[in-house]
């Protein structure tokens, strides 16, 4: 180890030496000016990019020369190094405000949702109790009935918390659910199942961090019972029934059903309604994951995609898709209140209060699994503030009619194979050039994708569908427009040809940086 003081603390002085100057309000806007000039920079370019790969061994050479070489006292502030570390941060990442993103579902933020973030930051008020942060507590009471405005619940029965991330919303949801119908597996363990082995049904599409979030809780990959799938990729709730009743044939007890709205695949929702009737006649709990889709319920257009969420028993919502925020802001829904206490049934005198009073009432700390939380409900609540829902309803219809319209670029071209009608900003499809054999079909997507990334004008992703490679874009930027859509087209072929003839296919060398 390295010895980095040798004298005591001076008590009179905050410390003394640097300390105070790392505090300094003066420098620290100073700081804040250096950087929101270079993000004003960053947010105004709007050429085509889509990544540029640094190898990892480059770039961490490049951090660490960044890095001070003081190991005794504190550095003093060096203006240089910091700019380059702003930038080497802006350069290197995912370029989510360029329209040759399009290819995962981290969005676009809204940049005044930024500016709260970096708000947040500073004051730091975690959110799960409210003594630490009292207006992101409201805040989360506000957009918990503006948004069931759109689900349809009971006002002053149902319950939201917020979660880090839509995988830990889908734990917390499925850990209620199997408290509720297991009562007695909080105590004792998953022996108080007594013979009944719990399960999970899902839809054969499911996002992982559902079978992930089963295998946290003891159940394991074989009492996962996957439904089958109909030919527009939802949940064939006429297979469905029978595939239960096997289940419990089995000797497996299903406690919840998974529904997506919007799969992370194709972006396909479940028919809600008729499965929240199969699942409650079977007194099953429904659960969504409408970690990509819920948003659509904001807007007047797409609403109707998640028909008969009003039945359902839990939401997972991720404001960090398509609301446009900074991730992470995932809200999880609960139709009932009392259930929303049923995922962690834990006592903590230094946390929980007895005998809750105005202000206890409103703490989330009994309820999610995070003890320290960020306040990410400022940035959704700000937006909605200043804007008004529309903002995101505006967006997202932009966003989905111009997948609609991707989908019918790509139908008139005779070299590429459409493989759903997309129901929002998902859209997967092939590159399939006349001659290219059938044997052939999945390798050279995942070719052709990574020649593509590599060329890093567009960046897009790749997806299984029945077991095939297809090319997947997902819409999160408003900014882009047919014209793109036209010349990532141009850009598939022409890397598609360059493999067809054999052309050099290791990605090329992007060894510096500076
Ligand atoms: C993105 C996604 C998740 C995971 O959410 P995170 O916020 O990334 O943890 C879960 N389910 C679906 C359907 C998703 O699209």
């Amino acid at each position: 180890m390295t010895e980095t003081r040798s004298t005591p603390p001076e008590l009179d002085d905050g410390g003394g030496g640097l300390l105070p100057a790392a505090f300094d309000p003066q420098l620290f806007r100073e700081n804040s000016e250096t950087a929101l000039g270079k993000l004003e920079k960053h947010l105004s370019d709007q050429s085509i990019r889509g990544l540029e790969l640094t190898d990892p061994a480059v770039l961490t050479a490049a951090a660490r020369s960044l890095m001070t070489a003081e190991q005794e006292r504190i550095a003093a502030f060096d203006e240089e190094r910091f700019s380059g570390i702003l930038d080497l941060y802006l350069r290197t990442g995912i370029q989510v405000h360029s329209p040759g993103y399009m290819g995962r579902q981290f969005s676009g933020v809204v940049p005044l949702s930024g500016v709260v973030d970096f708000v947040s930051s500073v004051v730091n008020q975690p959110s799960s109790f409210y003594e630490a942060g009292q207006l992101p507590n409201v805040a989360e009471r506000i957009m918990a009935d503006e948004l069931n405005r759109f689900i349809g619940w009971e006002p002053g029965r149902f319950a939201m918390v917020t979660t880090s991330g839509g995988s830990l919303a889908n734990l917390t949801a499925l850990l209620a659910a199997r408290n509720t119908a297991f009562p007695g597996v909080w105590a004792r363990g998953t022996a108080a199942a007594g013979r009944d082995r719990p399960a999970v049904a899902v839809g054969a599409d499911v996002h992982y961090s559902v079978s992930r979030a089963a295998g946290v809780m003891g159940i394991g990959e074989d009492q996962i019972v996957r439904l089958p799938l109909d030919d527009a990729h939802c949940i064939d709730v006429g297979r469905a029934g029978p595939a239960l009743t096997a289940a419990a044939g089995r000797g497996l007890r299903v406690f919840c059903l998974v529904a997506s709205a919007g799969t992370t695949s194709v972006g396909a929702f479940d028919p809600l309604d008729e499965l929240a009737d199969l699942a409650h006649a079977r007194g099953i709990w429904l659960h969504v994951d409408g970690a990509h889709g819920a948003s659509l319920l904001v807007s007047d257009r797409q609403r109707h995609l998640l028909r008969g969420i009003d039945k359902a028993d839990s939401l997972t919502w991720d404001a960090h898709k398509m609301m446009f925020v900074p991730a992470p802001c995932t809200l999880l829904f609960y139709r009932d209140k009392a259930h929303s206490r049923g995922a962690f049934r834990q006592q903590a005198s230094y946390v929980f209060d007895e005998e809750p009073d105005i202000y206890t009432a409103l703490d989330s700390g009994d309820k999610n699994f995070e003890c320290t939380k960020r306040p990410m409900i400022m940035t959704l609540w700000t937006l909605w503030a200043m804007y008004g829902p529309a903002l995101f309803a505006e967006k997202i219809d932009y966003l989905c009619a111009l997948t609609a319209r991707a989908h019918d670029i790509l139908e008139a071209e005779p070299d590429f194979e459409t493989i759903h009608r997309p129901d929002a900003n998902i859209l997967c499809f092939r590159y399939r050039p006349a001659g290219l054999p059938e044997s052939e079909v999945h390798r050279f997507q995942v070719a052709v994708r990574n020649r593509v990334k590599f060329q890093g004008n567009y960046f897009i992703s790749k997806v299984d569908v029945h077991g095939v490679a297809a090319l997947r874009v997902v819409m999160m930027n408003h900014q882009i427009t047919p014209a793109h859509i036209r010349m990532l087209l141009a850009e598939i072929r022409k890397a598609g040809q360059e493999l067809l003839d054999g052309a050099e296919t290791r990605e090329p060398q992007k060894g510096t940086i500076l």
